[in-house]
């Protein structure tokens, strides 16, 4: 007999403190995961104030509190056993409308940690405490409380030292923690959430009022970042059953990789492959290859048209219909870019445009009202002096009163462009040829770069890059109505 047959003993079935650590292995893999799932459970219970705190990365201590329906006594004495749930009333794995089901979470955090359970619904007189440690758990006795259910999870994976040592440090534990809750608080903007870190408030996201979609990008701001409020494009779209919202960043406002890339399904945050490769299509006409947008996404189904029973973590999902789903994503995507056109995000142009102000400030943040409205260098008679220095004054020198001429561009009818003004013409003169997207073309630089007005910035163009898109435009044109103009070669060449 070999030393595995031998070691390898008789068949028999695991005691449930096992089985649950073993399900804990799958469902909490980390603090963040046992902050997912017991937010998950508050929002399911109805909250609509959920907070968190933790200590030690969420080692030592994590504690959510909320304000939702609440348990009884009984109801937290099976809610820390397995497979136990109040979410799947009719039995039906395929009708799904919580973010729970599988009736895993609670057991399993119990079965590693110290885990306890203060909970008291509406109307009740007394607030009941649970404790569970290492998986066994204690009669709930009375203490003091408030309506609400507040979970406290002391010593996560003391049970299984194993898990332990594959935490990372505090600092990176914490962070998943908030990104995790992040995610929640996206989806759930009409419920406001605070998170706690040793003590000091990280963060404290206030229930936004008003219509859904303003709500939404109130939240969406808070969390991304105020640069992608004010440069989201709204997406709104509908296909069969599929409803797809959410805002979308203009392509100028790109990151190197796709994190700032959200995507939920019926308020659940889900990360999804397929996304990133829907938004890669929808924004590859504007974006090189290794630069990623911004943008958070809601699609809302029917239940049944989208399977979540994935994974322990609830973390993927699948489609009964990928394609449509793709369809959905990309059209939906390219009709909000095609919408705006050429808008740049605000940053990028007030970054460009302080860099040249004639008081030689670098601007940093957004312009300001005035700066948004008027042309910076038109032609004004009342023009004050004009700078004499550096950068402002060679810039000033292109609109001055001289009236220096841009020189024409070749190839710019069609490509945007205003036709370039002509010399006898005073500059400032064909205001309204700055609302051509990409403006009217005053300079050339080192015969590159094509340097452009339009009604709020300047706009520069590297020509050769222009002059492929505009290939490119006609070739994707030229296909849609039949196909691209061709030539056989007389010698083949190898490539
Ligand atoms: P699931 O969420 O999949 O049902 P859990 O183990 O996470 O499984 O929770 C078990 C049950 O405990 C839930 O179905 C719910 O009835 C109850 N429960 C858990 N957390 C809360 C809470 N914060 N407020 C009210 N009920 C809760
Ligand atoms: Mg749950």
């Amino acid at each position: 007999m070999s030393e595995i047959e031998r070691s390898a003993g008789t068949i028999r079935k695991l005691p449930d403190r096992l089985v649950n650590q073993i399900a804990a292995g799958e469902v909490i893999e980390r603090p963040a995961s046992a902050v997912k799932e017991l937010v998950e459970n508050s929002l399911d219970a109805g909250a609509d104030r959920i907070s968190v705190a933790i200590r030690d990365g969420g080692r030592a201590l994590i504690a959510v509190t909320d304000n939702g329906g609440g348990m009884t006594p009984e109801e937290m004495q099976l809610a820390v056993e397995r497979h136990a749930t109040s979410k799947l009333p009719d039995d039906d794995l395929t009708f799904i409308s919580t973010l729970g089901f599988r009736g895993e979470a609670l057991p399993s955090i119990g079965s590693v940690s110290r885990l306890s359970i203060e909970s008291r619904p509406p109307g009740a007189d007394t607030t009941q405490r649970l404790e569970v440690e290492g998986g066994k758990l204690n009669a709930p006795r009375p203490v003091a409380g408030s309506e609400g259910t507040r979970i406290e999870v002391r010593d996560l994976f003391y049970a299984t030292p194993a898990r332990l040592k594959f935490l990372r440090s505090p600092r990176a534990e914490s962070s998943a923690v908030a990104e995790v809750l992040n995610r929640l608080a996206m989806a759930h903007p009409g419920v406001s959430f605070s998170l706690e870190d040793e003590g000091r408030q990280k963060f404290s996201y206030s229930a936004a009022q008003g219509e859904l979609l303003g709500r939404r990008l109130d939240r969406l701001g808070q969390i991304m970042g105020r640069e992608f409020r004010d440069n989201a494009l709204a997406v709104n779209a509908e296909r069969e059953d599929f409803r797809l919202t959410g805002y979308a960043g203009v392509p100028t406002l790109n990151r190197g990789n796709a994190a700032m890339q959200f995507l939920f399904v019926n308020g659940r945050p889900v990360r999804d492959k397929q996304l990133v490769g829907a938004v890669r299509a929808a924004y590859q006409d504007f974006l090189a290859r290794d630069r990623h947008p911004m943008l958070a996404l809601f699609l809302e189904c029917e239940p049944r048209a989208v399977d979540v029973n994935v994974h322990p973590a609830k973390a993927e999902v699948r489609f009964r219909e990928p394609g449509t789903m793709r369809g959905l994503i990309v059209g939906a995507l390219k009709h909000a870019l095609a919408e705006a056109g050429h808008k740049a995000s605000t940053t990028v142009s007030a970054a460009a445009l302080g860099a040249m102000r004639p008081d030689g400030q670098y601007g940093t943040g957004l312009p300001s009202g005035a700066a948004r409205q008027a042309p910076l260098y038109a032609y004004r008679p009342d023009m004050p002096q004009r700078p004499s220095t550096g950068l402002s004054a060679a810039a000033y020198a292109f609109q001055g009163p001289d009236g220096v001429a841009a020189p024409a561009y070749p190839d710019s009818s069609g490509a945007g462009f205003a036709p370039a003004a002509r010399a006898e013409q005073p500059p400032g003169a064909d205001e309204e040829t700055l609302g051509f997207p990409l403006g009217a073309a005053r300079a050339q630089l080192h015969a590159t770069y094509v340097v452009a007005q339009t009604e709020d910035g300047i706009v520069i163009v590297d020509q050769h890059a222009a002059h492929e898109r505009l290939v490119l435009e006609r070739m994707k044109r030229q296909m849609a109505e039949g196909s691209v103009a061709r030539q056989g070669l007389l010698l083949p060449e190898i490539v």
